[in-house]
């Protein structure tokens, strides 16, 4: 039986992983093999591996992989030999309930997500169903196409969800990794004006350079307060933050009638006023990654150059020291994974890019 190297959650599942060799098991109906590229490494992945979720030993983690497809199982039509995929959070769903019927397949109660109950892109092999795996255009980098797969479609479908219009003010609450793709996409897809809202101020500096009109130190102003004051409130905020305290500010920054959606999931519930609720007419609503269409659109707008994320390339074998640096906090940009950068079993012949 044919072999791949993972990243997997180790058997005490304690938020460390290691990286072993596992067999490939033969493909089922409309299944496909991918060799994977590159890896985005999320905290959603951290949280697996901590049992956050539920205890999950052993499954390869990854929900950020980008591949070329080597291999089809029977009955398979949606892709072909040669295919570059993603290996996406929704790695399937049930395709018949009323949620996968009505354009909210993300919220289909059977679905399974890769990297947490199926086995995801963390891995040099990766076993796709072949009506979930959605195409990367060509023209877009596919390491950056690893970010867009999770944070950029999270960031994309949440202003989607926001409904700002071209011209109205948005407030993005967390500038990192997700928040940073959300400033592109709101300023440079959605049209609207941008207002980025983080503690760190390197973070801020980079949301002002890729779009953001005008940003706010949350650790140091008062956010919501600022933003009434300069804009009259926000139509719209979209909070990826992981902080209870973003999301109150979220429900003050907004202008009569706005909206807040919520990307972020700190384990806390937020206070909302009923007076501020009624009277302002706010609504909150939240927003779970994206439907394989809004992935697919979210891809074409990085493919036309719109949207940029930026990656750091990593190898698989250090995939236990990254999960460490995110423990610690220390982690800044985005982690990629480079499946032939310094693989073993790489010929070499290839100079790391690729074979
Ligand atoms: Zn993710
Ligand atoms: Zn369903």
């Amino acid at each position: 039986m044919a072999k791949m190297k993972a990243a997997v959650v180790n058997p005490k599942v304690n938020g460390f992983v290691e990286v072993v060799e596992k067999d490939i098991r033969p493909l089922a109906y409309n299944e496909a093999l991918v060799e994977v590229e590159y890896c985005g490494v999320c905290h959603t992945d951290l949280h697996v591996a901590s049992g956050d979720y539920g205890v999950k030993e052993g499954v390869v983690l990854g929900h950020e992989g980008i591949g070329i497809v080597k291999q089809l199982g029977e009955g398979v039509t949606a892709l072909k030999v040669g295919d570059r995929v993603s290996i996406a959070w929704m790695y399937k769903a049930c395709g018949a309930c009323e949620y996968c019927n009505t354009g909210r397949e993300t919220l289909c109660r059977s679905v399974l997500n890769s990297g947490y109950t199926a086995d995801g892109g963390m891995a040099t092999h990766c076993i796709v169903n072949a009506d979930y795996a959605v195409k990367v255009p060509a023209g877009l980098d596919p390491a950056q196409a690893s970010s867009i797969t999770c944070a950029g479609v999270t960031c994309y479908k949440a202003i989607k969800v926001s409904g700002v219009r071209p011209g109205q003010w948005i407030a993005i609450y967390g500038a990192g990794g997700l928040g940073n793709l959300g400033v592109q996409y709101a300023k440079k897809v959605f049209g609207a004006h941008v207002v980025a809202i983080d503690i760190n101020d390197d973070k801020l500096a980079f949301a002002q350079e890729t779009g953001a009109d005008f940003v706010i130190n949350a650790a140091k102003e008062d956010a919501a307060k600022i933003m009434q004051e300069k804009c009259g409130g926000v139509h719209a905020a979209v909070v990826t933050a992981v902080s209870k305290a973003a999301f109150n500010s979220a429900v003050d920054a907004v202008r009569a009638g706005g909206r807040v959606v919520a990307v972020g999931l700190p384990p806390e519930s937020m206070d909302l006023s009923i007076p501020r609720i009624v009277l302002d007419g706010i609504e909150v609503v939240g927003s779970l990654v994206g439907t394989r269409k809004d992935l697919e659109e979210a891809f074409q707008f990085g493919a036309e150059g719109l949207v940029v994320p930026k990656v750091q390339l990593r190898t698989l074998d250090e995939a236990p020291a990254i999960f460490d640096e995110m423990r610690a906090g220390k982690i800044t940009g985005r982690m990629v994974i480079d499946m032939h950068k310094g693989a073993s079993g790489c010929c070499g012949a290839c100079g790391g890019a690729g074979h």
